[in-house]
């Protein structure tokens, strides 16, 4: 949906109406699921450690569950669980048959075999789409659950009506995650893609011929005036934190002051890796941070919870 100027052109890409769009038709069907076959889907979401960032990933998504009507679990495990403890705990996940999801909330603790993990899951349960079955699929073009935050990105250039098939994209960043699903699910689409990474030679140049530019690098504010194509539809993943003042000064122009008072009171502002006040300046569309692509990726998960309970409960 396209809401209010961010700067003097380019239109704020709101994703919060569209993901309460999405959590709402997963509420109807699971709520038509209970009352025809009296199943409830089930999501176990695995954390491991103390990270602080992860309790609150988890917690959010939990509390998702409960809006949509998918009953959760929550397993969290110390710091110190070894690799065999947890490809146990999801051994047994696996076999349960009232679990349909499994999240991993990512990253574990450095001891802990991340690949292995990954691996040990059923993919018929994995509904962050990272494993490599699901992946390969998603490459072949055959995609059966696809990483939430790209998937969400889909969702929501289709919702503002942003023409893909066609069109230059650039994706910078190239995580299991984010930049290589969000390539292929471009690619799918009809897009002409180049993705970027650090090794990209002269990044503001190949950026700046994108008519869709889709940033994840998790660097703050790294993307500005330079990169972006007149009139581009710009997509800033990116997630980090900002404290110094300066900074939050050259990020936000006339909303500095506003960054600033959250600053002060929480010790940091969140930015995405796209320069706002710059890009707003050149791109045609542009996605806040936060309340842009952040806001889809927990939506996109609740469905990938429900469409991984009716394929296995053949619904
Ligand atoms: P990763 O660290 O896994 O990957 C970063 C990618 O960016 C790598 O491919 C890296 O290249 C590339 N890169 C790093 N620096 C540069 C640079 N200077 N120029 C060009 N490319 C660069 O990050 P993620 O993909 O997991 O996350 C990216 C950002 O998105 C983070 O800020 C994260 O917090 C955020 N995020 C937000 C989500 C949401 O829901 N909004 C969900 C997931 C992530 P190389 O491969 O060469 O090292």
């Amino acid at each position: 949906m396209i809401a209010e100027n961010i700067g003097p052109r380019a239109r704020s890409l709101e994703a919060a109406s569209l993901a309460a769009r999405i959590k709402d038709e997963v509420k109807t069907e699971i709520e038509q699921m209970v009352k025809e076959r009296g199943v409830r889907p089930c999501l176990a979401a695995v954390r491991v450690g103390e990270d602080p960032a992860s309790a609150v990933y988890v917690r959010n998504k939990i509390r998702a569950c409960e809006e949509v009507g998918i009953r959760s679990e929550h397993h969290a495990l110390p710091e110190s669980t070894s690799t065999a403890e947890l490809l146990e705990l999801i051994a047994s996940l696996n076999l349960r048959d009232d679990v349909d999801g499994i999240l991993v909330q990512l990253p574990l603790p450095s001891g802990i075999d991340e690949t292995a993990i990954i691996e040990a899951m059923d993919p018929a349960k994995d509904v962050d789409g990272f494993h490599p079955v699901n992946a390969g699929k998603l490459a072949m073009g055959r995609p059966v659950f696809v990483p939430c935050t790209p998937a969400g990105i889909i969702e929501l250039l289709d919702d503002a009506g942003v023409e893909i098939r066609g069109a230059n994209a650039c994706v910078v960043g190239r995580s299991q995650i984010v930049g290589r699903p969000m390539a292929q699910l471009l690619l799918q689409r009809d897009a002409t893609v180049t993705i970027c990474h650090s090794r990209t030679r002269d990044l503001a140049a190949v950026a700046r011929t994108a008519d869709l530019l889709v940033v994840a690098i998790g660097r703050a504010g790294l993307v500005g005036r330079d990169h972006i194509k007149p009139g581009a539809t710009v997509i800033d993943v990116g997630m980090n934190k900002a404290s110094d003042a300066d900074q939050v000064r050259s990020l936000f122009g006339s909303e500095a002051d506003k960054r600033l008072e959250v600053v002060a009171k929480r010790g940091y502002t969140l930015v995405g890796d796209v320069n706002p006040a710059e890009a707003a300046e050149v791109a045609g569309m542009l996605t806040p941070v936060p309340g842009g692509v952040g806001l889809l990726t927990v939506a996109m998960l609740m469905k990938n919870t429900l469409k991984a309970a009716k394929l296995r409960r053949k619904h």
